[in-house]
């Protein structure tokens, strides 16, 4: 039904019918790959990059009340692009060297549906620009100009996200204008937020405006399915923040799920995930990455290059903000 509804809406036709052929072939191995040997519990839960509490109290809020983990992670991730005291997600985010304020975001489902954003200027909710990509068109991402357009279309309101504070700050760095591809860890806070709802499904959602003062059109990993986020329903969800070009070069988020899915614990993968990196980056010390995971039985984990980096969770357990293991100890 579905598969039909896309051939009638894409005008892909003849693409998606040869995929059609590899989509079936994968129906059949789908038993063999999607193990979950962990132990499920029961009882949502919801957790988040950085020390969010509005946001994932929102989320847990859905799940409570049996919403779904997508409703959750897309109004949980709205909080903090709504909140301009956010100076890297959303309305009052970091602009970019020009001066104009950038925003990138994904979301993906239970059935590995995902849509994504790039390069979207003056919308506020970059996430559900990205929701509404995966739900009403047959791709799974859109950029700068025309992603504003469907925003508008889709009636998005459309409004200036510089906010005082954040082109006070901007005009200060442009008296040096320093361009240095090196993000510290004061300097950007990207939310990726994963959730499992009481139907034991999980998503998740990213939401930034990338690196304070990059290049005008430098997109991150955040948009990037894979790399900034990456959800399997059979297995768990991870996802990431910190220097996206180097979370892109090891598709980060893909990597950690693999790893769970090898059998790895949450935290187990995320420790991996950073030493790939790190494996692959010589000056790694003038970086900062930071991942999060959960997994199908709900065990979390976190983990990161520097100390400073933590997560919330949200679950029947209560509402704590843990600090990643990191690399560099403190
Ligand atoms: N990952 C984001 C990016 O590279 C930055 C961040 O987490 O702050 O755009």
């Amino acid at each position: 039904m579905e598969r039909r509804k896309f051939l009638k809406n894409s005008g892909l036709g003849s693409a998606a019918i040869l995929g059609g052929t590899l989509i079936g072939a994968c129906k059949e191995q789908k038993k063999e790959i999607g193990v979950t040997t962990a132990k499920i519990t029961k009882g949502p839960i919801v957790i988040a990059t950085w020390d969010v509490p509005n946001a994932t109290a929102k989320a847990f809020g859905i799940l409570d009340g049996n919403g779904t983990s997508l409703d959750a992670v897309e109004q949980g991730v709205m909080m903090e692009e709504a909140d301009v005291s956010n100076q890297s997600v959303g309305k009052g985010g970091r602009p970019d060297r020009d001066g104009n304020v950038t925003l990138d975001a994904c979301i993906m489902d239970k059935d590995s549906r995902c849509g994504a954003v790039v390069y979207l200027e003056n919308i506020v909710h970059a996430v559900s620009v990205a929701r509404k990509v995966m739900e009403e068109t047959p791709h799974v991402m859109l950029a700068g100009a025309g992603a504003k357009q469907f925003a508008l279309e889709m009636g998005f309101p459309e409004e200036d996200l510089l906010t005082d504070a954040s082109r006070e700050e901007w005009l200060e760095w442009k008296k040096t204008s320093q361009y240095k591809p090196v993000i510290n860890i004061e300097n950007h806070d990207t939310i990726g937020m994963l959730a499992i709802d009481s139907n034991g499904d999980i998503a998740g959602a990213c939401t930034t405006s990338g690196m304070a003062y990059k290049m005008g059109g430098r997109i991150g990993d955040s948009p990037i399915i894979g790399a900034g986020l990456f959800v399997d329903n059979e297995i768990g969800g991870a996802t990431a923040t910190g220097m996206g070009e180097e979370v892109v070069r090891t598709v980060g988020s893909f990597l950690i799920v693999e790893l769970m899915r090898q059998g790895k614990s949450p935290q187990e993968a995320c420790e991996e995930g950073v030493r790939r990196i790190i494996a692959k980056k010589e000056n790694y010390q003038d970086i900062q990455i930071g991942f999060i995971a959960i997994n199908k039985a709900g065990e979390t984990g976190g983990y990161c290059i520097h100390p400073g980096f933590s997560y919330r969770q949200y679950s029947g357990k209560g509402h704590v903000n843990t600090p990643a293991k990191s690399f560099i100890e403190a």
